[in-house]
């Protein structure tokens, strides 16, 4: 599980590379690598950069900028940014998410990859698209880029399972690893007080009734009081792990 920070610095509404366009979807999510390999040409610098008359004047801009301590967002994320290079009405353009990945020297590569793998995990989930949906700028343009991931042999397919292997470490489909209260939810879940929704998912942000939180707490009471039922070795070592976790939480709320 990598934890990034996403810090929103977008470019000023108004600006000639704010499209102010609906985003169609979005349907695709568009990996690009910076082609900057400057010292300092991280994601704040690309951020200033967006920001700036040079690329108003272009137009060019996107929507997420990855390096290897944060990630930027620079659009809303319904809004149409210029980075596919395929055209005004171009499928690219007008239905993708674009994603740059930092290259600067004075970086850690592998860690750029790393958040940005697990960015766009965080956006399939959001947008229930699935993995076929992250696409390579080459796709829409033919341009070679991202050209390191290219570049490199198998560097695609390793940040395609990179993103598969943050999906897997989600509690819920809408509850990703990075999910401020992912612990929680997890015990939770493990220890059958709460369950997901009949599609699977845990919507950590709806309301909890009386009722609901009533039969909550009763589980909690079960959980750390009833004995448990034996059966076999597999819920025995499910009990005794249940056992010691009762021994812990007791210590906890004891001290
Ligand atoms: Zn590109």
């Amino acid at each position: 599980m990598v934890f990034t920070e996403i810090i929103e610095d977008f470019i000023p509404a108004g600006r000639a590379n704010r499209s102010g366009l609906k985003l169609s979807g979005p349907k695709w999510i568009t990996i690009h690598d910076t082609a900057n390999t400057r010292a300092g040409a991280g994601a704040m610098a690309h951020a200033r950069y967006l920001k700036g008359d040079e690329a108003a004047k272009l137009p060019v801009s996107w929507h997420f900028t990855v390096d290897d301590k944060q990630i930027v967002q620079h659009l809303p994320l319904n809004e149409v940014g210029w980075h596919a290079g395929d055209g005004l009405n171009g499928t690219g353009n007008r239905s993708s998410i674009g994603v740059e990945i930092c290259e600067n020297q004075d970086g850690n590569r592998e860690k750029a990859e790393a958040n940005a793998a697990w960015l766009v995990a965080d956006l399939l989930q959001k947008f229930l698209l699935d993995i076929n949906q992250v696409v390579q700028h080459n796709k829409w343009s033919g341009k070679n880029c991202p050209r390191v991931l290219r570049g490199r042999p198998n560097g695609w397919e390793q940040f395609l399972t990179a993103v598969e292997q943050n999906l897997k470490e989600n509690i819920f489909p809408d509850v990703p690893a990075s999910h401020w209260a992912a612990e929680a939810i997890k015990f939770v879940k493990d220890n059958s007080l709460m369950t997901g929704k009949s599609n699977g998912n845990f919507y950590p942000d709806e309301p909890l009734t009386r009722a609901q939180m009533a039969v909550v707490l009763k589980r909690f009471y079960d959980f750390l009081h009833k004995k448990p039922y034996t059966k076999n070795l597999k819920k025995k070592i499910k009990i005794r792990r249940r056992r010691k976790l009762r021994g812990e939480l007791k210590a906890k709320f004891n001290g």
